[in-house]
């Protein structure tokens, strides 16, 4: 690849210290009911940096990483982290001998899968270290619950694999009091109950971010937090997360134009007045919807000011109506919103998605990434 230069053209900075002091909030509740703390990664550490949140999340307190897939879970292990590493989504022509070798615990949702495992442990000389799933009402991953008694007692049977864990994973817990949440959780203790009269003595994981923050019931032995990892908060009350992601550019020409001219593809937008205008290279290949045309704001000079006309694929316009801002200020699309600015969830509200989406879809090979803080 040619030499790069590094400009703040489409510039993704995360704040380490702003994951680390969320953790820190996150452990301490699981802490506070006798849990530790898994930090979920998957997905690129949601779009943020999977090793760099990993190392970051475990100066804040958690003892356990997440990652969705084996490849994940192997890149970590390969940018040196060694602390206890779950990966729970594979395929079915996946290879388990790696995972074993590289300490890696995996999931197990059928006795099809626990089969591989062990074929694995067999062939690589290595014990595995498995994670029995149970549906209790998600319908996605999982064991259903009518064959659990026979995964147990397989699982129990097997010479070459440890039960660690059993697992369930929430479907409404970001909705507190809805009575799904409490339906799972008799579920969970259902097959917990079958599992112990299996002979297994698991530990037990359910709570993802939103059941962390409310549901200290549900703790169990290992929480699962992601999206507050992140500093985006997932339930309807106050709680002290920062954002970690801000996403800026900056300003490459000023214009002047008359009360009249129409803005970007398809003239969408007419200058009802004199106006002036900044054009701001990011677009919608950089992470910015273009549905969010003609309802985005951006952060600049110290104020908000919205995006005129059409989000283009590398460019976009905003309106500085008599102000002229410098060339190379800077703009940013959102980040803390600590002082007013637009935050991912607003994006996220604005075109009927969730801030999961959007941060995760920061990861983008025009986007640049840098880190701050991650130092203590
Ligand atoms: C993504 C995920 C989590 C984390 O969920 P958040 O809502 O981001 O806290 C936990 N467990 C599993 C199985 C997941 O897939």
């Amino acid at each position: 690849m040619t030499e790069q230069q590094h400009t703040n053209r489409a510039l993704v900075t995360v704040d380490l210290d702003a994951i680390r002091r969320n953790v820190a909030l996150l452990s301490a509740r699981a802490a506070a009911s006798g849990a530790e703390t898994m930090a979920i990664v998957k997905a690129d550490g949601y779009g943020h940096g999977a090793a760099e949140v990993a190392r970051a999340a475990l100066r804040g307190g958690a003892t356990w990483l997440g990652a969705c897939s084996l490849n994940e879970a192997l890149d970590l292990r390969a940018a040196g982290i060694d602390v206890p590493l779950f990966s729970w989504l594979e395929t079915p022509d996946t290879d388990f001998a790696p995972a074993l070798e590289a300490g890696i615990d995996v999931s197990v949702s059928s006795a099809a899968e626990l089969a591989r495992v062990a074929d694995a442990a067999a062939r690589t000389g290595r014990r595995a270290r498995v994670h029995l799933k149970i549906d209790t009402g998600l319908s996605r991953n999982g064991c259903p619950a009518d064959l659990w008694p026979a995964l147990v007692k397989a699982a129990a049977a097997e010479p070459d694999v440890d039960v660690i864990a059993m697992w369930s994973h929430l479907a409404a817990a970001d909705e507190p009091g809805d009575p799904s949440i409490d339906r799972q959780a008799e579920r969970f203790a259902d097959a917990y109950a079958l599992a112990r009269e299996a002979g297994l003595n698991p530990l037990r994981h359910l709570a993802n971010s939103a059941a962390t923050l409310t549901r200290s019931d549900l703790h169990f032995d290992l929480v699962r937090p992601g999206i507050a990892v992140y500093g985006l908060n997932p339930v309807p009350q106050h709680e002290e997360l920062t954002p970690a992601m801000t996403f800026s550019s900056q300003v490459v020409l000023t214009k002047r134009v008359a009360a009249g001219e129409s803005v970007s593809y398809g003239l969408t937008w007419t200058a009802s007045e004199d106006t002036t205008l900044a054009l701001v290279p990011v677009g919608y290949a950089d992470g910015v919807p273009r549905t969010l045309s003609g309802r985005l704001d951006v952060w600049l000079d110290g104020r908000r000011r919205p995006v005129r006309g059409r989000v283009c694929m590398d460019q976009l316009v905003v309106d500085c109506g008599d102000d002229e801002p410098a060339l190379g200020t800077e703009v940013v699309l959102f980040g803390t919103g600590s002082e007013g600015g637009p935050t991912a969830r607003e994006w996220a509200d604005r075109i009927g998605t969730i801030d999961y989406e959007i941060v995760t879809g920061m990861y983008r090979p025009r986007v640049r990434r840098v880190y701050t803080g991650g130092e203590s």
